[in-house]
């Protein structure tokens, strides 16, 4: 039988599991200590453990806990990116970033993905796996530990789709923003996603505090449907209806991330008709020039292109931001670096 994973249990889920065991109630409360607070890497560091309760807890249960394969550090701007093996030894990979208001780290929530996006590395050999709870919180807890400074904010925005990883993506959320945990405020969690319309709605109605990106990265279906496949499912006007509904249901303003590529999205037309799409929703543009991937042929827009659909999109009322490139020395792009050291490591093969 497959052992459970104990980093993925809530709190009340460990209370029962200990009583199961025959274990005192307070065990729960130290193991999840250890766990989710003091970030413990496995069963034998816990001191006030007895050794026979460490036994019976590495019989039943398994311990996630992610080993650091290879670090990279910006010499531009201080990102660090990190590509760490699971137990089953795929890899995955994570971002360091430190903002003036605090560090944040970018997660994976799959291995590989299946959404096909035109421009993404990470989709180019389709999803392995749904990555479990406790393998998205490990990614936040070795960056902690590696680091020695505390994590302010979480944006699931690195390989995978998390909707399409909806029940882990959740309890990862509660566990990540639980008061014994890290408790990091759900305000300082961003879940991205292409537009995976009917979790996005289960998403609304669960009320949470966090902030939804939606990849839009076009004005029209037509262009949307040439850069995300996803689009083939979903019309941008349910998308943004969608949107609006989130937004009512959680009071939270949608952020919208459109990667600008040079001659296919980044004309003054598409800021213009950018901006009549969202004209009335409560949102945010971020802007990012496309990171070239070299599977791929799309070329970044240049500076000047940026900037003139930031300020058209400006005056027409939309609030946009220009977002500043981090880590474009390290491969920063999601599904970048997994793929380069797969590469590395399969060569010759
Ligand atoms: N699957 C989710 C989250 C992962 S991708 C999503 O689609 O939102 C995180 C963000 O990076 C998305 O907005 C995605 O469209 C964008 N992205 C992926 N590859 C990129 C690239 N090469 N250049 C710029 N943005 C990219």
């Amino acid at each position: 039988m497959e052992k459970k994973d104990i980093k993925s249990l809530t709190l009340e889920e460990l209370k029962a599991e200990m009583a199961a065991l025959g274990e005192k109630p307070f065990r729960a409360a130290q193991l999840y200590e250890w766990m989710h607070r003091k970030l413990s890497r496995g069963f034998g560091e816990m001191s006030n453990i007895p050794m026979a309760m460490k036994e019976k807890c590495g019989k039943n249960y398994s311990y996630t806990a992610l080993r650091t394969v290879r670090v990279q550090e910006s010499g531009l701007d201080g990102t660090r990116k990190y590509l760490f093996a699971l137990a089953d030894g795929n890899v995955v990979e994570s971002v360091w970033m430190r903002y003036k208001h605090g560090n944040s780290v970018c997660i994976s929530s799959q291995v590989g993905c299946r959404m096909g996006c035109r421009f993404c590395a990470s989709t180019l050999d389709g999803l392995l796996r749904n990555l479990s709870p406790s393998e998205m919180l490990d990614q936040v807890y070795a960056i902690t530990l590696e680091t020695g400074e505390r994590v302010s904010n979480v944006v699931v925005m690195g390989s995978g789709e998390p909707l399409d990883n909806y029940e882990n993506l959740l309890r990862f959320i509660m566990l990540l923003t639980d008061e014994n945990g890290l408790n990091i405020s759900q305000r300082n969690v961003t879940v991205s996603t292409c537009g995976i319309v009917p979790n996005m709605r289960r998403l609304a109605e669960e009320k949470l505090q966090i902030t939804l990106a939606l990849s839009l990265h076009a004005t029209t279906d037509e262009k949307r449907r040439e850069l995300m496949p996803i689009a083939n499912t979903y019309s941008m006007e349910e998308l943004l209806s969608c949107c609006a509904y989130y937004f009512e249901q959680t009071g939270r303003r949608i952020t919208f991330e459109y990667s600008l590529v040079r001659g296919v999205n980044d004309t003054r037309e598409d800021a213009k008709m950018l901006a009549d799409r969202l004209h009335g929703l409560n949102c945010h543009v971020n802007l990012i020039p496309v990171n070239p991937v070299k599977e791929r042929s799309y070329v970044q827009s240049g500076k000047k292109a940026v900037e003139d659909f930031a300020a058209l999109l400006t005056k027409r009322g939309v609030k946009a931001t220009i977002r500043r490139e981090l880590g474009r020395d390290i491969d920063g792009a999601c599904g970048q670096l997994r793929r380069r050291f797969i590469e590395e490591t399969t060569e010759g093969q």
